[in-house]
This record gives C-alpha cells, sequence and structure tokens, in this order.
C-alpha cells in the first residue's frame, strides 16, 4: 500500500510547496560538489535542494575536508564562530561549524585537524584512514548539535526535526538521538530516518571501541553484533564487535533505500550483508526511491564538458561528441563503428573483472571500449596492459575526472553496468539522459529503471530503454551486448526511437522529493 502510494507521487505532477513545512537535516560524509566520490555525494547535493523548492528549511551536514585539492571548494562557506566540544575516544574534542547558503539549503561544514588529510574522505593511497571510526563519530556528534546551536540566517532550526543519516558514516544520529537526546526531553518531537545507499560498508569496529563513541553504557545492545565463526581470526575470537550500521537500523524511525528492488534485496540473504534477518523484521518501516539526476549538471543541452550539445529533436551534436571522445582517447575517429563505455570504481561491486574476462571476446569484433575508473591497483594495472594489447580498441583511462565521466556518458553508444549489486545506479540514468543505451546486470536499482528493449512491442514501435541481463556471468554480458551491438548496426530507427524514450523519461529529483517528503510525514505521524 506504501509503496503504491509513493509509486502514484512519483507519477504526479505536483510541483508546487508542500503542505508541511518540515526542518530536514541531512548528514552525510560526503556531498557534491564538495566532496563527491560517487552516488552518495551526487544525492546529498541534489536532493536537498529539490527539497528546499518544495518549501522546507534544509541543512546538509558534512565534514570540510581540507585535502590540498578540492580547498577552493569551501570559499564561499564561512566561519559560524560557534565552537563546540565533543566527548568521545577518551578526550574533549572542539570543533568548529562553516556554513555557506546556496540554492535554498544551509550547507554546513564541520571543522576539524582529522579532515584536513591529502586523499579521499576515507582514504589515500595506503588505504582506508585508521581513525575513521572517531572522524565519524566526531561527525554525529557534531550533527546532532548542528540545529540546536548554529543560528543559520538568524534562527536556529531548533528540536523538531527530520534527520536523514546516509550510511554508517552517519549511523550514530539516531543512535545518539535515541540514547542521548530523548531521554533529557530533547528532540523528543524529532525524527531520524536511516537512508542506505550501499549495505556493503556498515562500520564494524572492535567491541571494545564502544566506550569510545560517548554513547550510554546501556545501549550497547544497539550495536551489539558478533561476527559469523568463519570470519574470525582464531578459536579465542568471539567475533565480537560494534556495528554502526546495524546500531542505525535498530534505532531510526524508518529505513529508506535508493530503489524499491535494493529495498527489497536487502531483506534476503544474499543481498543483506548480514543484517537481512533485522532489517526484514522491520520491514514495515522500509521504503524504496529511487534516486534523481541533478538535471543541471547532467543534460546534454547544456552540458559545459561537452563540446557539443546535443537534444532528442537533433541528435547531430552526440556525434561530435562521439567523434571528440574518439580523438581525444586517441582512437580512430569512425562513426559506425560501436563505441561502449564503463564508468565506476573498480570493485568487486562494478564486475570490472566481469569486463575483464568478457574482453578478449568482445575484440574478436569490429568495436572500441573505453573504462573510467580508480580502485583496485591490479585492476588499474589491467586496463593499462589491455591498452598495449588492443591498440585500435580499448582505452582505460585510470582516474577519478567528472569532465572525462561526462564525455563518456555523451559520447558512447552503449554503457556496461556488470554491478554484482547496484542499490541504484546512477550512470545508467545519466546514460539515457544522453541517448547511451545501458547494457545492465538485472539487479537492485538497475532492474529497476531499464526496461529491456523489445523491437516487436506496441505494434512495431518497439518499448524499452536498454539491456538487463541475468545471470552475472561473463556469457550472459558478452550474449546482451551482442544483441546491443546488432541492434545498433541493423535497427536504425529501433534503436533512434530507444534512445528517445531513454532521453525522454522524467527522472528529476522533483519526483523523489515528493516521495520523500511523504515518508517524512509517515515518520512525523508514528510514534518513536
Ligand atoms: P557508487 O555510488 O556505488 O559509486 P553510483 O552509480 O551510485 O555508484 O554513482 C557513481 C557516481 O560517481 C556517478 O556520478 C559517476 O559518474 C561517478 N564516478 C564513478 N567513478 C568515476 C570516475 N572514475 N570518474 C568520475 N566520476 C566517477
Amino acid at each position: 500500500e506504501q509503496e503504491q502510494m509513493l509509486k502514484d507521487l512519483a507519477d504526479s505532477d505536483e510541483t508546487k510547496r508542500a503542505k508541511t513545512l518540515l526542518n530536514v537535516v541531512f548528514v552525510s560524509a560526503e556531498v557534491a560538489p564538495y566532496s563527491k566520490t560517487g552516488g552518495l555525494g551526487d544525492v546529498c547535493g541534489s536532493l536537498p535542494i529539490a527539497l528546499a523548492q518544495r518549501g522546507h528549511r534544509v541543512m546538509v551536514v558534512a565534514p570540510r575536508y581540507m585535502n590540498g585539492v578540492t580547498d577552493a571548494m569551501y570559499e564561499g562557506a564561512f566561519d559560524c564562530q560557534c565552537r563546540i566540544p565533543v566527548a568521545c575516544f577518551g578526550a574533549t574534542h572542539e570543533v568548529a561549524f562553516f556554513h555557506e547558503f546556496r540554492a535554498g539549503v544551509d550547507w554546513v561544514f564541520v571543522d576539524h585537524p582529522s579532515y584536513h588529510r591529502q586523499g579521499t574522505p576515507y582514504g589515500d593511497t595506503r588505504g582506508a584512514f585508521g581513525d575513521n571510526q572517531f572522524r565519524f563519530t566526531l561527525l554525529c556528534h557534531a550533527a546532532c548539535e548542528a540545529p540546536l546551536v548554529l543560528a543559520l540566517g538568524g534562527y536556529t532550526y531548533g528540536e523538531k526535526c527530520v534527520f536523514v543519516a546516509n550510511d554508517w558514516h552517519a549511523s550514530l544520529v539516531p543512535v545518539l538521538l535515541a540514547s542521548k537526546y530523548r531521554r533529557h526531553g530533547v528532540y523528543v518531537n524529532s525524527r531520524c530516518i536511516l537512508a542506505i545507499h550501499n549495505l556493503a560498508h556498515q562500520g564494524v569496529e572492535p567491541a571494545t571501541t564502544f566506550s569510545n563513541l560517548g554513547i550510554p553504557l546501556e545501549w550497547y545492545g544497539a550495536l551489539e553484533w558478533v561476527f559469523p565463526e568463519w570470519a574470525r581470526l582464531h578459536a579465542l575470537d568471539k567475533g565480537e564487535a560494534v556495528n554502526h550500521l546495524k546500531g542505525a537500523v535498530v534505532t531510526s524511525d524508518r529505513i529508506l533505500t535508493v530503489s524499491q528492488g535494493y529495498a527489497w534485496e536487502i531483506t534476503t540473504p544474499e543481498g543483506g550483508c548480514g543484517l537481512d534477518k533485522l532489517l526484514g523484521s522491520r520491514a514495515a518501516v522500509i521504503n524504496g526511491i529511487t534516486n534523481g539526476v541533478d538535471v543541471d549538471d547532467w543534460s546534454p543541452s547544456v552540458d559545459r564538458h561537452l563540446p557539443a550539445t546535443f537534444t532528442v529533436g537533433d541528435m547531430a551534436g552526440k556525434a561530435e561528441c562521439k567523434a571528440a571522445l574518439q580523438r581525444e582517447l586517441g582512437l580512430p575517429v569512425r562513426p559506425e563503428v560501436p563505441l561502449i563505455g564503463f564508468i565506476g570504481r573498480l570493485d568487486y561491486q562494478k564486475g570490472p573483472d566481469i569486463v575483464q574476462e568478457g574482453l578478449p571476446e568482445l575484440m574478436t569484433d569490429d568495436i572500441q571500449v573505453v573504462m573510467l575508473g580508480s580502485g583496485d591497483t591490479e585492476m588499474e594495472k589491467w586496463m593499462k596492459w589491455a591498452e598495449t594489447q588492443y591498440r585500435e580498441k580499448f582505452r582505460g583511462w585510470v582516474g577519478f575526472s567528472v569532465p572525462v565521466a561526462h564525455r563518456i556518458t555523451a559520447g558512447c553508444d552503449i554503457l556496461l553496468m556488470p554491478s554484482r549489486f547496484e542499490p541504484c545506479g546512477l550512470n545508467q540514468l545519466y546514460a539515457m539522459r544522453y541517448g547511451t543505451i545501458p547494457v545492465a546486470h538485472a539487479t537492485g536499482g538497475l532492474r529497476d529503471t531499464i526496461e529491456n528493449y523489445n523491437p516487436d512491442a506496441n505494434n512495431g514501435e518497439g518499448s524499452g530503454t536498454g539491456w538487463i541481463f541475468s545471470p552475472l556471468s561473463k556469457d550472459a554480458m558478452v550474449n546482451s551486448l551482442w544483441g546491443a551491438i546488432f541492434a545498433y548496426r541493423n535497427d536504425k530507427e529501433g534503436w533512434a526511437r530507444m534512445q528517445e524514450r531513454g532521453m525522454e523519461k522524467d527522472v528529476s529529483w522533483t519526483r523523489s522529493a515528493l516521495q520523500y517528503e511523504q515518508v517524512f510525514e509517515w515518520a512525523m505521524i508514528d510514534p518513536p
């Protein structure tokens, strides 16, 4: 019933102000454009703006990373001149707040020396930072204080807020609300929603670290976690741990994931990453809302990263983008050859190894392939090696580059996404907006957002926006790609109509924002 209501909202045309205006506080480890490393950053950079446009008062709290590379991003954020002490990890740590009001949203950055390091928000070339538990515990404490202490634009947010705690980094927010604030009568009328963007990362640490977190001792059970036996180091190891995300699953008022498919998958043993039973027990308050797209950033008609722009009615610019991309990559500039792209973290989740496995077979055909990504160093090396093997046909771009991601999305004919699991996935949404046809594993948000091509449907008009294959195997992926390549070469009209369907799909945040609003209202009505 809830799902139907959310679906109706997604189809509705409501674009005006919300009836009930709320104070909303997003807490996240990353936010675009300040500190994006993936979809989480994209969501926290654009959904708050859509909610503010509906009239809500919206704050986003994230760390102020000074890493020597993106520091200039924070130039518009000024010191609030408000310092607070946070008691955790055996000491009192002073944090400061910086603030920028932009696009109707209060962007609040928590400042502390532990956020001032080279690298990504999570680590550097040597791996994850050793004190991430501390860094994100600090973020949660600071975020809980921000609505009470920061007089943004003259007034604090006060005690009646809806918090949206994103992933494990923000997971202590609902735990703190329940254990520390509510028992002193503070935030009694606030609610907290856990938003799960990726269940694979849960913030699991030794049980002995619990006393560092600044959470009353009797709440240990909320975070208590026992490793399965196979994951233990030796016989005496009892597997005792704390799990930050588990704490949020237990203490949050409602739970959201970034697609309906993933909302179901996380309650199954295959997709639950050890939390399936617990999540299953909370199924009544779990909803899935598909991510939207920041259409100012990702629209082929205005994209400032492209050599040429284009629209559904005039696709000439896409051909120019393809030629320019081939030139940029040093591939033969040939308009007729199918150009296939892959963009994503080189991580087991994204299945770059499946591409690796399928490449020799694919390279027997007259096609071109470009991969953009960084992460697993073996995979990075392989991409470089494959370039030397297939000089005229393959390019591996190792690194993280937003402009290159835009140019690949626009210039390719096909975007390949062999993700093992995909909570929502944004690249397939971007691809469809740019007339690039996704070929993806049928999982999570990919299955929810891509409809299989059927040339015969609708009296020969055709239906669908791409290809989704299953199971996840080299053969299934390669077969699906052969199908797409065949259609690209031999079914030009059908291909053009498929591009049109993808480009005309409404994936703006406005609709997803309506659904978030509904979930906030449900949370406000239900007692904690
Ligand atoms: P995830 O959050 O799991 O990494 P999503 O598909 O939800 O996956 O979001 C990934 C986002 O990160 C997209 O905006 C994508 O364009 C971007 N991205 C991923 N890898 C790179 C890269 N190497 N360079 C630039 N952008 C990238």
